[in-house]
């Protein structure tokens, strides 16, 4: 496809929040069309709270502010450790939630200008017969590109519901799909803004752990990530909640694992074949079955840190 084809296929109009993942990408030239800025109405708050103690979150609120917020560490300590582990300072300071779910793939075939792809309009993925390297071990679609959000993966861990001008209460995997869809990286529709995040009430006794596996020490997309969640009483685990990023077209909610801690004891036979379980359903390409040895290590390690 020539580059003005490839401009006629992907030039919808575009919503702009802080412009982090945006303005690279209009830098290239992968979008060229009107821009919509977004502007935060004077006074909204990030974070509101309900009379049970459920939080509220802006879209407009930044992820250096889901980090740094205390109330919200202590009621959702995965959320606030994903958003503290995510990009830089200076784009955590910028980059906000609704853009961060609504953020582009960071495949490098899509990011060029001069490739067609099935998210620019083209009828095949390049990746798939190409260099693969970052992405999917999880292939659930046409468009082998994992989805790069780190906070609708936190989300998915703590069944997070996204509310938008058009439609409430949306859950991650209404937002995101199920992979199957290559063309797009959300199911939003032309126009629709995500305007707010709830959360439910916290977990009374929540852990939760959060943490990545990264090609270079900072500033980069994870390879994996991996939130757990769980609550632990009498030796066992009440509560087991695993959602991991980086591996599929979009975060997955490892319910094997899940399954296999849910009621088991808090101990390391249980962790084993908890990690065991960690990659049912993979199925990764010629150049990604590594991350199923990052995803068991991250799981192993942060199951470990979780009983401990
Ligand atoms: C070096 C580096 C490392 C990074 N590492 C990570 C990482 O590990 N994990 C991670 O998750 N991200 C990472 N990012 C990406 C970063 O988090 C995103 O660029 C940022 O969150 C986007 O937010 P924004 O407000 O700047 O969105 P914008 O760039 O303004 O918008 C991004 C897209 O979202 C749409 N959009 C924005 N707001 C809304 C809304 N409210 N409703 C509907 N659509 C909307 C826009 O139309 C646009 O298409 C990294 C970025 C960099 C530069």
């Amino acid at each position: 496809m020539t580059d003005s084809a490839t401009s006629a296929a992907i030039s919808p109009t575009e919503f702009r929040a802080a412009g982090t993942d945006l303005s690279e990408r209009r830098r290239s030239g992968v979008s060229r069309g009107p821009l919509i800025d977004l502007v935060r109405p004077a006074g909204a708050p990030d974070i509101t709270w309900n009379e049970n103690g459920a939080a509220r979150i802006s879209a407009f609120t930044t992820i250096a502010t889901l980090a740094a917020d205390a109330k919200l560490a202590a009621a959702y300590p995965g959320l606030a450790a994903a958003a503290a582990g995510l990009a830089t300072p200076q784009i955590r300071h910028m980059a906000t939630l609704g853009g961060n779910l609504a953020q582009r793939s960071r495949c490098w075939y899509f990011r060029d200008p001069h490739i067609a792809c099935l998210k620019k309009g083209g009828d095949a993925c390049p990746a798939r017969n190409g260099n693969h390297l970052y992405g999917v071990a999880f292939d659930l679609g046409p468009c082998i590109a994992p989805h790069p959000s780190t906070m609708a993966a936190a989300l998915l861990a703590y069944d997070a519901t996204v509310t938008t001008n058009q439609r409430q209460h949306l859950g991650i995997a209404a937002l995101l799909g199920d992979g199957s869809n290559g063309h797009a990286d959300n199911l939003l529709a032309p126009g629709e803004v995500i305007e707010s995040v709830d959360l439910d009430v916290p977990a009374a006794g929540e852990r939760a752990l959060y943490r990545r596996a990264i090609s270079r020490s900072h500033a980069e997309w994870p390879l994996a990530e991996v939130v757990v969640r769980a609550v632990i009483a009498d030796g066992t685990f009440k509560l087991a909640r695993v959602a991991a990023g980086g591996i599929a077209p979009v975060p997955l909610q490892l319910e094997a694992a899940e399954s296999v801690l849910r009621g088991a004891a808090a101990n390391a036979a249980t962790i084993d074949k908890a990690v065991a379980q960690s990659t049912v359903g993979a199925n990764p390409l010629p150049m990604t079955g590594y991350k199923l040895d990052l995803l068991r290590g991250l799981m192993r390690d942060l199951l470990e840190r979780i009983i401990a």
